[in-house]
């Protein structure tokens, strides 16, 4: 499947016309929350951030997961995962990036929150690829190849890139938002983890707005050095 291919699912709520609607849901702003975009990629905060910092890169076309983009698609994801790098840098200092992806959910459940492509992205988080091992998911290093691999047999993965790694964990029937509760747990963040635990809140929009106010910034201090 190649983008161009891809039409809007009017189910999936990050597509058109549902695409902002849960922002508009929880009072936040939508398309005035895209920090950048391109024609096929668009980067926004997460609607119930784990951390202040946290980001969604979201494909503008209904592709289920990275295992489904052709070379061209991959190797953009990876450029915008080096802009997102080079902005949690400015705005963060240098915490390091990590990058999560459930894949496509499976006939047998679990797998992604949204069966639409969205990398999370994370300042100064590491210990998730440990909290998956605890649980018994180990992963091998990997790339694309292996992601499209999955993709092509049918299969999920969890796909986490920490301290400069990346490694692909099986997905088939891991709870949902295993990877939140990962990346909660990896944090030792009280508190609740589940996105309709936190969706809307006072606290959650706040680090949602801290989040915009950081990174526009961040931003605009990138486009002026350029
Ligand atoms: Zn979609
Ligand atoms: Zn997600």
């Amino acid at each position: 499947m190649t983008a161009d291919r891809a039409v809007p699912d009017e189910d999936c709520v990050l597509c058109p016309p549902l695409r902002f609607r849960l922002n508009t849901i929880a009072g936040l702003p939508g398309r005035d929350a895209v920090l950048a975009e391109d024609d096929a990629f668009f980067l926004m905060p997460d609607l119930a951030p784990l951390a202040e910092g946290h980001l969604l890169l979201v494909a503008a076309a209904h592709l289920p997961c990275a295992g489904a983009f052709g070379p061209d698609l991959w190797d953009r994801a990876v450029a915008w995962r080096g802009m997102v790098a080079r902005l949690f840098q400015r705005a963060y200092g240098d915490t390091g990036l990590l990058v999560l992806e459930h894949g496509p959910a499976s006939p047998q459940g679990g797998g992604a929150c949204v069966d639409h492509f969205h990398w999370h992205l994370l300042p100064g988080v590491t210990g998730v690829r440990a909290v998956l091992a605890r649980d018994g998911l180990d992963g091998v290093p990997a790339g694309h190849a292996l992601l499209r691999e999955r993709q092509q047999t049918g299969r999920s993965y969890l796909l986490v890139e920490e301290s400069g790694t990346a490694t692909v964990h099986p997905g088939e029937g891991v709870p949902g938002q295993y990877l939140r509760h990962a990346a909660a747990t990896a944090m030792r963040a009280p508190g609740p983890w589940r996105w309709q635990e936190v969706f809307a809140t006072d606290a959650s929009r706040a680090r949602f707005h801290d989040t915009l106010d950081t990174l526009r910034a961040a931003v605009e201090d990138t486009d002026q050095a350029a």
